[in-house]
């Protein structure tokens, strides 16, 4: 939003460069204990220049503007661009989603929320076999690798809660925070073999992706027990999962997927879900829209793109070489339901990445914080109120 000036305000302004003028000259030449003087002064020899226009709406610009400098409108300086790398695929370029500047940059600077540079790695998991590994599975060995290289690498765990306040608001998470999203159903020996112990260490938290249909009760009381305990943070998969949701799905199908799921989960665990796992990397434009009216509030793929921060998911215009079998992003319009996801099997790689990128994106928010607090004073701040 940028602030407007009336025609008027331009005449008062036109009348008082003068005494602008003035002040700069006296106060080139006066002691500082001068000053308050100087601004009587020309506080009244202002008020004189008012009275002379019959102008009573251009009242309020005089009085919420100090005398005399704000008087001149100040051009907002450019804004920067966003933030980008090398470090990712070419094409898989990071997309904006907060339309608001003013909002950006107070939820970018405010103290109290998420430092810029705070950086998400959202994985996915399958199976952990005790044996081998196969397919999409890690081996307990690997996970346990993975687990200890995040720690080491100073990354904490998130659920599902606070990577939606982080995306939408900027909330504080830990500067380097990974989210764990096992998808499909699982025993609950699964969670208390492979990721109790890290809850019990280190607090981490893992979210489940579950899948609507029922089947097992059994399976379920299991599940709703680890869910009643916190850490283990059940979000939506889909009803029947079977059938991905595609460009040709229609919106019955799609609603009876995603809704499902939610009333499912509602009804075994008394809780609510937010996030929505697209059961085999599935998703349309039609089903990106749907989502968020049924109370999703972000939505993960199976794409690899990168790691997310707020205001800042990299997803891809089109279908390329650089990642062939990844359904691109960008046409189904929300990146926030969107999310790529990294695969366990690959997260090794990429530890040192997403802690790069990381470290860069605060060093270019450093760089470019005089510019967008500037731009914020003059187009956002009168409205916005200051930045706590
Ligand atoms: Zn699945």
């Amino acid at each position: 939003m940028r602030r407007k000036y009336s025609r008027r305000s331009l005449i008062v302004s036109r009348f008082l460069i003068p005494f602008s003028l003035l002040a700069a000259l006296l106060a080139a030449c006066q002691p500082a204990a001068a000053t308050p003087d100087v601004n009587l002064a020309l506080t009244a020899a202002f008020e004189t220049a008012v009275a002379q226009i019959s102008a009573p709406t251009a009242t309020p610009q005089i009085t919420d503007t100090p005398v005399p400098t704000a008087t001149i409108p100040r051009t907002p300086p450019a804004l920067p661009g966003t933030y980008q790398t090398s470090m990712l695929k070419p094409e898989d370029l990071p997309r904006t989603y907060v339309t608001d500047s003013c909002q950006y940059i107070k939820n970018k600077w405010d103290s109290t929320k998420a430092a810029p540079g705070t950086v998400v790695m959202v994985v996915m998991h399958h199976g952990i076999n005790k044996g081998e590994a196969s397919g999409n599975d890690v081996t307990v060995n690997e996970h346990k690798k993975i687990m200890d290289s995040l720690y080491e690498a100073g990354f904490q765990a998130i659920n599902m809660q606070q990577l939606s306040d982080f995306m939408y608001d900027n909330a504080s998470i830990p500067q380097r925070s990974v989210i764990f999203i096992v998808d499909d159903r699982h025993f609950a020996e699964y969670f208390n073999d492979h990721w109790r112990p890290y809850f019990d260490q280190w607090g981490w938290s893992v979210v489940n992706a579950y899948i609507g249909i029922d089947e097992r009760t059994d399976l379920w009381a299991e599940n709703a027990a680890l869910s009643a305990e916190g850490w283990v943070d059940f979000q939506s998969h889909g009803y029947i999962h079977n059938i991905p949701i595609s460009e040709g799905s229609t919106d019955e199908f799609i609603i009876s997927e995603m809704g499902g799921a939610i009333s499912s989960i509602q009804k075994y665990m008394n809780k609510t879900p937010i996030g929505y796992t697209w059961p085999g990397g599935g998703f349309s434009k039609r089903a990106v829209e749907i989502g968020p009216t049924l109370g999703y509030k972000l939505g993960f793929t199976v794409n690899e793109r990168g790691p997310v921060m707020y205001n800042w998911i990299p997803q891809a215009d089109a279908v390329n070489d650089s990642n062939p079998m990844a359904i691109p992003e960008v046409p189904a319009g929300n990146p926030l339901m969107t999310l790529p996801r990294y695969w366990s099997t690959n997260v090794l790689d990429h530890i040192d990445t997403v802690r790069a990128i990381g470290e860069e994106a605060a060093a270019y928010a450093e760089q470019n914080k005089a510019v967008e607090l500037e731009y914020y004073d003059i187009v956002c701040a009168p409205t916005y109120g200051p930045i706590p």
